[in-house]
């Protein structure tokens, strides 16, 4: 048992899905060519003046009331001043006094344990430009580097979490619940590995009932769950020798480094007056009315915790089953859709979470996108039910008819790949199996009956897998005894 506990909290950057800027009609579509998608208020020329995009204020709503937090009627912006090439007007506008919202929780699930985790505060901002450093990904090792103003504006929204998490799986399991939530409100797409959801860790350690918190450090540079959950670990570790070794903790910005799985310094943290915030000038006071929060409330459906719960209650699917189908989008609507069909919830969840996402996750596809169709994917589970092909050649036949967008019994009909039900054809097959494997016959003979499991496989070898395994094994039996 170690003697220190570690404190956790988490800093949320989620870009918002709306077509345009967050202070101007600039576009934020991703990846098209740099600084192509500015004009002379996301570059920060002079004389012009920010409008506050609605839509981002109506996402951040819907945010806020999924967070069970208390929505400010009135909330302002603030200027944050620091100088770096990337941000052209040496100020980022973002709410530093008085956000939008504030005081909410989330409710998330660790080895069947949930823990209530507080929101301390969600607020809005525009995002920075991007540096392109020629030569090297970093800094370090470049000659010059470039700077492209297209994300500059995108709209970002900070969810700031209170130190409630104890371990680094706990935090992994709230941004993952996170996720969820803003990909099913559809207001951000959550690609940590695209940078769409960012994440900053602070982690302090201290002897364990401390009620003080210890000084913390913020890991940066986690482009996934996995990779924030390693990073605290390994942050945590250091902090323990450290301690232990006598040294003091340093309040700063630590980098993580995947390869070596360590993190390093980056710089002293900044403290929020060394930002010199204050008010916008250029921007009214934000009042949101209550007919307004009214009017968003009711046009949130269904949230990920609410539907986990009923699909585990009504359908009776496993809860991981469930947040697999609800962390890629559309899938839950196929889900329901193909149950309507077919019924047998737990077969569709299978094949949704098993064969479908490995295909959709590798051609990084999403079920609607794709070509597989409610009815065609029930048209297949029919065919196993009906016995003409099985389980193991329905798993080809998927991704056939994801590949072609062909039902199953086209496919089927065109591979001739079709279970063999003429036990004539069977009992041939079984034949040249006995006689091409003399040792495993005569050891089932001679009592190790468990040798037949070799013979069945050796048969649906032969009948590359269109054969029913419990006939095959009927008929071995029939035939060695
Ligand atoms: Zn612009």
């Amino acid at each position: 048992m170690s003697k220190y506990e570690s404190v956790i909290g988490l800093e949320i950057h989620a870009q918002l899905l709306t077509e345009s800027k967050i202070f101007c009609s600039c576009s934020t579509t991703f990846g098209n060519e740099p600084n192509r998608n500015i004009c002379p208020v996301c570059t920060g020329q002079p004389g012009v003046l920010p409008v506050l995009n609605k839509k981002v204020v109506e996402f951040a709503i819907k945010t806020a009331l999924a967070l069970h937090c208390q929505i400010a009627p009135y909330s302002i912006f603030a200027r944050k001043q620091y100088f770096y090439p990337d941000l052209p007007k040496d100020f980022q506008i973002s709410q530093y006094e008085l956000p939008l919202a504030t005081n909410g929780y989330v409710e998330i699930n660790v080895n069947g344990n949930t823990r209530c985790i507080r929101i301390h505060r969600i607020h809005l901002e525009e995002d920075a430009g991007k540096l392109v450093h020629a030569g090297s990904d970093r800094i370090q090792g470049s000659t010059y580097s470039l700077v492209d103003f297209n994300r500059t504006g995108v709209p970002l929204m900070e969810i700031v979490s209170e130190p409630d998490m104890a371990t680094p799986e706990e935090a992994r399991a709230y941004v993952q619940e996170i996720a969820a939530l803003l990909k099913s409100l559809g207001v951000c797409d959550a690609k940590m590995e695209e940078g769409s959801l960012r994440c900053d860790g602070n982690v302090s350690i201290r002897p364990v009932g401390d009620k003080n918190l210890g000084t913390k450090t913020e890991v940066k540079n986690v482009n996934s769950t996995k990779a924030l959950k390693d990073a605290l670990d390994a942050e945590i570790v250091r902090q323990i020798k450290a301690v232990d070794a006598g040294e003091r903790i340093i309040q700063e910005t630590r980098h993580f480094n995947e390869n070596t799985g360590q993190t390093i310094s980056l710089r002293s943290k900044e403290e929020a007056h060394d930002y010199r915030y204050f008010p916008e000038p250029d921007l009214v006071p934000l009042e949101v009315s209550k007919e307004w929060i009214d009017e968003i409330k009711q046009g949130i459906g269904e949230l990920p915790a609410e539907k986990i719960k009923r699909y585990v209650e009504q359908f009776g699917i496993k809860t991981e089953d469930v947040e697999t189908i609800l962390e890629s989008p559309g899938m839950a609507e196929f889900f329901e859709g193909a149950i309507r069909l077919y019924g047998k919830p737990q077969i569709v969840a299978n094949w949704l979470t098993g064969e479908i996402s490995a295909y959709l996750n590798a051609k990084k596809l999403e079920i609607k996108n794709s070509k597989l169709k409610i009815s065609t994917l029930v048209g297949m589970l029919a065919l196993i039910d009906k016995g003409t092909i099985s389980g193991k050649i329905a798993k080809e036949v998927i991704v056939k008819m994801l590949d072609t967008g062909k039902s199953a019994e086209e496919i089927v009909k065109e591979s001739g790949a079709t279970q063999i039900s003429d036990e004539g054809e069977l009992i041939k097959a079984i034949q040249e199996v006995i006689k091409n494997n003399p040792k495993p016959v005569q050891d089932y003979k001679d009592g190790k009956k468990a040798s037949i499991t070799f013979l069945v496989g050796q048969v649906m070898k032969v009948t590359k897998g269109r054969a029913k395994p419990d006939l095959v094994n009927k008929l071995l039996e029939k035939e060695l005894s």
